[in-house]
This record gives C-alpha cells, structure tokens and sequence, in this order.
C-alpha cells in the first residue's frame, strides 16, 4: 500500500479526551476516532489490526471444534424477560420500542438467545458435546465510558456457549476454551494472568478471566508470589481479623463534630488513625435500604456484600436516601437509632475492634467509644471488605499481592441456569428430560486491540507484535526527490510484496523526519530506509523495537523481514 494513497492521518496533539496512553496512541495514529462517548470508528490502519485479532480468534476456535454462527443484534425482550435479566441489566441495557410499540434491545450478551435458538438441535444427548459461537457487535450503554475501547459502548465480541449433557462433558468443554484462550491471547503477543472470577450473579460452577496488567485496568487482582493463587479481588477472602480486645471499654459519648463527615475530616478532628473508626454506607439492595458497616480505613467489596445478600442490584443510597433513612446529613450514618434500614451488615473486623467511633445518626454528631456487643449488634457479620495489598493470601497465608487488570477474556461454567430458563431441554439415554449444562465464553476484541498497547509502546508511539500489526513492513526513500532513491525503494517494496510481506512504501513528499516519526507512531515492526547509500544497494534497516538502524544490503534487509515475519507466522500456526 502506498502511503500517499491511504486514508490516514495523525495527531501531533495530544487529544483532550483521551486519559490513557493507548487511547492517546490509537487517536494520534489515526487508527480510531470517536463518534461519542464510548463509540468509536476504526479507521483502516486500525481495522487491519482489528480484522487480525478477529482471524487469530476464529482460527484458534475453529481448531478447537467450535462452529461460528451469527445470532441478530436486534432482539426482542421476551428471552431476556423469561431468564430475569431484563430487569437485571437496568440501564445498562440498549432498551427501545419498536413501532408497535413491543420491547427490544440491541443484545448486551447472548446466553438466552444460544439456548432459545438452538433448542431444536439439543433435544438428544446424541448431539452433544457441541460448542458454537460468533463475532460480533455488542451494545452496553455504561455510566461512565472510559479510556477508549476498554469500556465503550459499542464492542465487538466473540462469545461461545457450548452445550454438554452433564458436568463432567461441560468440564471437558471449558478446558478446550480454556486452551483454545491461551493460544489466542498468545498469538496476540500479550502478557496475561487466569484468576478465578466470580460466579454471583450469574450463578454456575466455576469461572476464569484472562487478565492484562495495566494501570487503566477497572478489574483488580491478588495473587500470591509463593503458591500461585490468582483470582479476582472481588472474589478473594479476606484473612480472619486478630482481636487486639486487651483495651478497656469506655464510657460512650456523643461528640459534636460540626461539618465533620468524611473519615479524613474525622481522622484531622479527632487526631486518631482511621482504624479507629467504623464507617456505616447505605445501599439500596433489590429496592430495599440496607446498611454496611467496615473499618474506617477500608473499602466495601460490593461483589462480597450483592453475593451475601443475594440481591441482583444493589446501589449506593442517594442523598435523598440517605436523610430519610438517618434523619441526618450524609455522613452521619452510625448503626444505633437508624429509622429505615432493613437489615445492618458489618464487616467481620467491626465486632472485633475496641473503643471506636460511629456516626450517630444526627447532623453534627458522632459516638466516640463505641463497642460491638455492648453498644448494639448488627444482623449479619460477614466478610465484605475488599482485599487488600499485603493482606495474607487465602490459601498459603504468604503476603499476596494487588495489581490492576484489564479483563480481555472470560470463561464461564452456566451450569443449567439458561437451559431450565429457556426450555433447552434433551432427552437422554433412558428417555429422560433433561436441561441442557451449558458454558460461556467471552473475548472483547477492541479492548484486547487496546491492551496490545498498553503492553507494548513507548514514546515514540505503538509498537505493534508482528502477529497483529496493520502492515509488517514500511519502505522509506529518504528524499522522494532523489531518483536513485526513489526506484531503488520501489524494488524493494515490489521484492517485499512478492514474497508475502505486507508493505507500506511512504511515497509521501513529505521530509524524512515526518516519514520516521509516522512509521512509529503507526508501530509497524520493520522499517526499511533507502538514503544516501541507495547506489551501492545498501539500506538502513530498522526493527521498530531496537534502538538503532543497521546498515545492510537489499537482499539481507528483505531476508532478515521475511524471516521474522514467518516466524511470528509459523507461532500463529503451530
Ligand atoms: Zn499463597
């Protein structure tokens, strides 16, 4: 492809919406451009990498014995509404009426739609094991869409559902996606960890995300540098909390603490650590107001506290909310004299702590020395903080540690949750009826574009694998005025697109700073440049990841290029 034909421009300024370096990067470099918060075009230097990432997928599930189909993006209500998830997803959801005045959405994530659609297929134990699945677009409206295309609102994923007459079939299912994962996120040139994940809210038997470190990550994970435990923070269990209860108990008091709310406004009154106190946050679960109550020095792992109350939503009380329910300010929210909470969950380090301070209930007001037990209980004490860095880890008690991730892939055991749900029903052996055991697997492919990125850049701009990259190749006459220059650099990209190699030729007249600058910025893996040596067939040439060009021969340069390529070829499809 030559340079001056493609559509393609980049940004010398750093794009004011863009808070992460890769979706800087992938803004300057021309490869997307935003149509509004969370949407996103890909231009064609990004598709390519896009369509790249899209076949390493494909190729890697049809290995693994899954078929590809398309469901419709379109769908009507009605398989949302008989598993529940309807309301479920909130307004999360891309709801609308149609012109009659029927209920649709635009699919956010299709485990009804497989199980309705492929009932008649699944209706003897003969037909399974069977894996399917497609690529395609998904729609989430998100609160908050956030750095580019880890969290839009238009994605395309590939999910796979497959379909197993027991658990021991389903197993056998999910460790081919399981393996069929790793070779694809391989493929892509990242460094990824498997944690286990969370099964709450969906229900099901086990779960695994394909995490990517990163500090933009929205996922957080704990793993332990001696036994190898790695799993989702929401997930992971806090240590049992030590008593430190040899202090005396002392005497209540209320103390007026004016315009005193926040646990740093108390912890500058008060002069003491915010361990000393309890904090008390009001949630409103399925409808109904509860109260959560956790060290002052800790936060609340909402996944612990939704799973503990197994409710399907669950939000902070609003302002509004929280006046009604406290008769005060926000801020003040203490667990003794609440008006309106249905239950009070405490953190299981609340009834161990000593001498320590609550809201109470009362603009202004705070409790000092207040003890669990004596003072009041709560109704349920549960494990509903977050873990946290340092904290032992679950399973060997070493000190584990926290990492920010960005979640590429998921893998999911259902069990019969949408089977029973949707009626997919077999019969086995003896006749019986049974529900189809199902798995879901789950890849975000623009987030997994962008984690490439994130994992492998650096001043100058993208450095793409060269399993991903938009072109392998770009072929730079140093002065397009120079005819020398100019043919010799014309043989070598013809040499270069005969044996395979796809070449970008910068025929751009434009000065060879720009034409470098570019060349980086866009990250492809090979440069070759033809200068001042151009008579005596020697070039530069140029891996974008080294630091220097070195000085070589036509020949060598094409060589060094087709090697490499076809290594990083011959890694896709071993
Ligand atoms: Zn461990």
């Amino acid at each position: 492809m030559r340079m001056s034909q493609l559509l393609f421009s980049t940004l010398r300024e750093v794009p004011s919406e863009a808070e992460a370096e890769s979706h800087v990067l992938l803004l300057k470099a021309g490869m997307i451009r935003r149509l509004a918060a969370g949407v996103y075009a890909l231009m064609p230097l990004g598709f390519r990498v896009f369509k790249k990432i899209e076949n390493s997928i494909r190729e890697e599930m049809d290995a693994a014995g899954a078929q590809e189909l398309v469901m419709s993006a379109f769908l009507p209500a009605e398989y949302y509404q008989q598993s529940g998830r309807w309301d479920v997803f909130g307004t999360e959801m891309v709801k609308f009426k149609d012109r009659n005045g029927r209920d649709f959405c635009l699919g956010p994530t299709h485990e009804e739609i497989f199980a309705h659609v492929l009932r008649p297929e699944m209706q003897s134990y003969k037909a399974m094991p069977r894996t399917v699945y497609q690529i395609q677009t998904k729609y989430r409206d998100e609160r908050r869409p956030r750095f580019g295309m880890i969290r839009c609102r238009e994605f395309v994923m590939k999910d796979a559902y497959s379909f197993d007459v027991d658990e021991a079939g389903l197993d056998e299912s999910y460790n081919k996606m399981y393996d069929a994962y790793c070779k694809i996120f391989d493929r892509c040139g990242l460094d990824y960890v498997v944690v286990q994940a969370d099964t709450g809210a969906m229900g099901g038997s086990g779960s695994q995300e394909f995490m990517v470190k990163s500090d933009i990550g929205d996922d957080t994970i704990v793993s332990c540098p001696k036994c190898g435990y790695a799993a989702n923070a929401e997930l992971a269990a806090c240590p049992d909390p030590v008593a430190s209860l040899d202090e005396e108990m002392k005497a209540v008091e209320k103390v007026h603490t004016p315009n005193v709310g926040t646990i740093a406004e108390l912890v500058g009154f008060f002069g003491l650590a915010a361990d000393k106190f309890a904090k008390t946050l009001l949630y409103v679960a399925d409808g109904e107001i509860i109260a959560a109550m956790i060290r002052g020095d800790r936060e609340i792992n909402e996944t612990k506290l939704k799973n503990f109350l197994k409710c399907t939503n669950l939000d902070l009380a609003s302002p509004a909310e929280v006046r009604e329910a406290t008769g005060a300010e926000v801020g003040f929210a203490g667990p003794i004299g609440l008006k309106k909470v249905k239950r009070i969950i405490a953190d299981k380090e609340v009834p161990l702590m000593r001498n320590f301070l609550i809201g109470a209930n009362e603009t202004d007001y705070h409790f000092i020395n207040i003890n669990y037990g004596r003072d009041f209980t709560a109704d349920d004490v549960a494990d509903i903080r977050l873990f946290e860095h340092g904290d032992p880890c679950p399973v060997c008690g070493a000190a584990a540690d926290l990492a920010k991730t960005i979640e590429v892939g998921h893998i999911f055991k259902l069990g019969t949750k949408y089977s029973v749900a949707m009626g997919c029903m077999y019969l086995d052996q003896d006749a019986q009826q049974k529900p189809c055991v199902m798995g879901s697997y789950g890849i975000g492919l623009n987030r997994t574009m962008q984690a490439i990125i994130e994992q492998s850049h650096d001043e100058d701009g993208i450095i793409w694998p060269d399993s991903v990259a938009p072109y392998s190749a770009i072929v730079v006459p140093v002065s397009i005025a120079n005819d020398t220059q100019r043919e010799l650099a014309e043989q070598v990209y013809q040499k270069l697109c005969e044996a395979g190699i796809e070449t970008l030729i910068d025929d751009r007249d434009e000065r060879a700073g720009v034409k470098f600058k570019d060349a980086d910025l866009i990250g492809i893996p090979h440069r070759i440049n033809v200068g001042r040596r151009a008579a005596e067939g020697i070039v530069e040439y140029k891996q974008r990841r080294a630091d220097k060009a070195e000085e070589m021969t036509v020949d060598e340069a094409i060589q060094r290029i087709v090697e490499t390529v076809r290594k990083a070829n011959v890694k896709r499809f071993g």
